[in-house]
């Protein structure tokens, strides 16, 4: 992963230290799965399914997880992101610049 200056800043970082806080125990359910990759939707052995189907395992807290997950994940491919992120700048200021045109060509 690259350290880019002023990344730190937008709390990219930090993403993994509170999701491993705040889900420990799904965390731990999830590593009783019987493979390691379990992706956690329908594989045999999976202990989140099973947990989720007794009930041990609040749905909703499931879902919350599976959420924070894709952020952190979408955090974690920062280069992508940064680069959606440019492309969006252009797109605004390529706007602005035709309101200006459009203004002062009057
Ligand atoms: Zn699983």
């Amino acid at each position: 992963m690259i350290d880019t200056p002023g990344m730190r800043e937008l709390g990219l970082w930090d993403a993994g230290d509170g999701l491993d806080r705040t889900f420990s125990d799904v965390e731990a359910l999830a590593a009783r799965c019987r493979f390691r990759d379990c992706t956690h939707t329908g594989e045999p052995g999976c202990a989140v399914a099973q947990a989720l189907e007794t009930g041990s395992l609040d749905r909703a807290r499931w879902q919350s997880y599976q959420k924070l997950r894709t952020e952190q994940d979408f955090a974690a491919d920062s280069a992508g992101w940064l680069a959606a992120k440019e492309k969006k700048f252009k797109e605004i200021s390529k706007i602005n610049k035709a309101n200006r045109s459009r203004s002062s060509g009057k």
